[in-house]
C-alpha cells in the first residue's frame, strides 16, 4: 500500500506528460494512505478531490515544472489539513497559566512535566499545580517527574477540592518570579459529566491564559467527540498528541484539530521526559502517508527528476563520492529551509554537522564553492591526488588561505570513509523511512 503510494509519486515525477489517469491513480493512493492513518473519510475525499481539482486545472507558476507543482499541491492540500507549525506565546511581566485538559490516561501529567521540562531549557521560570484529586499517587508521580528539572510542584495531598488547590497554588506561586504556571488536572472517563464541570470550575479560579487539550494519539476517530465536549466547557487553545511513537499514525489527531479549530503545537514520542517533539505539518503529512518527512521527500522528487543525480546518489551511497558530490551535497542543505530535518537525508553530511554547526554552513558552503572552483577536473574527481603544491595553487586560485583548503579536503575525507565504513546502509536506511528503498 505503501509502496504504491511511493510509485505514485515516483510515477509522476518521472513521467514526461501528465495525464488525468496518472493524477487520479495519485489521488487515489493518497485516500488509501490516509483512510489507513485514521484520517477521517469526509477529510480524506474532501482534500483528494482539492489535489484532483488543482492538478487539472491550476497553471504551474513560471519556473514551476507541471510534476514540480503536483506534488507541490499534493503537499499543499496536506498541510492545509494540518496547519502551521504554532508555539506559545508567551507574555513577558506576567505568569503565563497553562492548563491541561483531557481524559484520564492521555497523558496530561507526563505532558506537563515534559512541558515543565522543555521550557525550562528554554529559558523560562516554571512552576507547576497538580490538581488531579483522584488518581492515588497523582501528585507523587508529578513531582518524580519534574524532580530533575528542579520544577517545584505545589499539591495538596489531602485536599479532595481541586479548584481549591488550583486557587492555593496560584496563590502561594504569585510572589516567586515564574514565567509560566502549568495546571496538571484529573480526568476520568470519557466526556464524564463531572470532570467537565470540575473542569468548568477550575477554569473558572485558573482563568488561564491557554488550555491545553491533551489527547491520546491512537484512538483515531474518536478524537473528535472527545476534543467537542472539552471544547464545549472550556475554549481549546491549542491541542498536544501523545503516544505518537514511531509506530502510531495519529491521523485521529486531525479531527482534534477540526473539532476545536486549535492548532496541534506539540507531540508526546514517548514514556520518558525527553519524548516531546514540536508538532511539523510536514513531518506529520510524512507520517500520514507512511513516507517520512515529506519535505526530503520533495526534495528527493526534485533530485528524481534527473537520471544524473540519481546515478550520483548512488555513488555516494556506495562510498565513492567525489568533490563534487561532496559539494552538490553541501548545496543541497543550504538550499533547504529546515537545515535540521534535511541532514539524515543528507549521507556524506550527516554526522559532520552537528545541529550548533548548522549556523556556520552557510558561510562554508561559500568559502569552499571558491575553493572546489579552483580545483582542476582530475583534482575534483579524485581528491587524492592533492599533495602540497597543489593545496598552494589552489589556495591562490581561490583567494583563501591554505589551511581553508586542508579543512576542506579534511571534511571532505571524513564524509566520505564515513559512508566507506557504513556502507551506504544510512543512505538505504534514510530512503527506506522515506518509503523509497
Ligand atoms: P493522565 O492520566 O492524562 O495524566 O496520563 P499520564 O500522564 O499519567 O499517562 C498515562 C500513561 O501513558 C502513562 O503510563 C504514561 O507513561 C503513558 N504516556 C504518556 N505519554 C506517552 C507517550 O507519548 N508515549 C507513550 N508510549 N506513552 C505515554
Ligand atoms: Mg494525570
Amino acid at each position: 500500500l505503501k509502496n504504491n503510494l511511493r510509485d505514485a509519486i515516483k510515477k509522476i515525477v518521472k513521467s514526461s506528460g501528465i495525464d488525468e489517469e496518472l493524477i487520479k491513480e495519485l489521488s487515489k493512493n493518497v485516500q488509501r494512505a490516509l483512510l489507513q492513518s485514521d484520517v477521517n473519510v469526509r477529510l480524506v475525499l474532501e482534500i483528494t478531490k482539492q489535489i484532483e481539482i488543482r492538478s487539472l486545472n491550476e497553471t504551474p507558476p513560471p519556473g514551476l515544472s507541471r510534476k514540480d507543482h503536483i506534488v507541490k499541491i499534493l503537499y499543499d492540500e496536506l498541510a492545509k489539513l494540518l496547519g502551521k507549525e504554532s508555539d506559545f506565546d508567551f507574555k513577558s511581566g506576567k505568569q503565563n497559566k497553562l492548563i491541561m485538559l483531557g481524559i484520564q490516561g492521555s497523558g496530561k501529567t507526563t505532558v506537563t512535566a515534559k512541558l515543565a521540562k522543555f521550557l525550562t531549557k528554554q529559558g523560562y521560570s516554571v512552576g507547576v499545580i497538580g490538581a488531579d484529586t483522584y488518581r492515588p499517587g497523582a501528585l507523587v508521580q508529578l513531582r518524580t517527574m519534574c524532580e530533575k528539572s528542579n520544577v517545584e510542584v505545589y499539591g495538596e495531598p489531602n485536599n479532595k477540592n481541586s479548584p481549591d488547590i488550583v486557587k492555593n497554588g496560584l496563590k502561594y506561586f504569585e510572589s516567586l518570579p515564574l514565567d509560566v504556571i502549568l495546571i496538571d488536572t484529573a480526568g476520568r472517563h470519557k466526556e464524564e459529566k463531572d470532570l467537565l464541570s470540575e473542569m468548568e470550575q477550575i477554569n473558572k479560579v485558573a482563568e488561564p491564559d491557554l488550555a491545553i487539550l491533551v489527547i491520546d494519539g491512537t484512538i483515531g476517530q474518536q478524537c473528535f467527540n472527545q476534543a467537542e465536549a472539552f471544547h464545549k466547557t472550556i475554549p481549546v487553545g491549542g491541542i498536544i498528541i501523545t503516544k505518537l511513537d514511531s509506530s502510531a499514525k495519529g491521523g485521529g489527531a486531525i479531527a482534534a484539530s477540526a473539532a476545536t479549530g486549535a492548532q496541534i503545537m506539540y507531540i508526546g514520542t514517548g514514556e520518558r521526559i525527553d519524548d516531546l517533539e514540536k508538532f511539523s505539518p510536514t513531518r506529520f503529512v510524512g507520517r500520514l502517508l507512511g513516507m517520512g518527512d515529506i519535505q526530503a521527500v520533495l526534495d528527493l522528487a526534485k533530485r528524481l527528476e534527473n537520471e544524473g543525480d540519481d546515478v550520483r546518489l548512488k555513488r555516494i551511497s556506495s562510498g565513492k563520492m567525489n568533490m563534487d558530490d561532496f559539494f552538490y551535497q553541501l548545496e543541497e542543505v543550504t538550499k533547504v529551509g529546515s537545515l535540521k530535518g534535511f541532514l539524515d537525508n543528507m549521507p556524506g553530511l550527516s554526522g559532520m554537522v552537528k545541529d550548533d554547526q548548522l549556523d556556520q554552513m552557510e558561510g562554508r558552503v561559500s568559502k569552499w564553492r571558491f575553493i572546489i572552483q579552483s580545483m582542476t577536473k582530475e583534482e575534483k574527481a579524485d581528491p587524492d591526488l592533492m599533495n602540497s603544491s597543489r593545496i598552494k595553487r589552489i589556495s591562490r586560485g581561490s583567494g583563501w588561505p591554505e589551511h581553508e583548503v586542508k579543512e576542506l579536503l579534511k571534511n571532505y575525507k571524513n564524509s566520505k570513509s564515513m559512508m566507506k565504513a557504513s556502507k551506504g546502509r544510512q543512505m538505504q536506511g534514510t530512503l527506506r523511512r522515506m518509503g523509497f528503498g
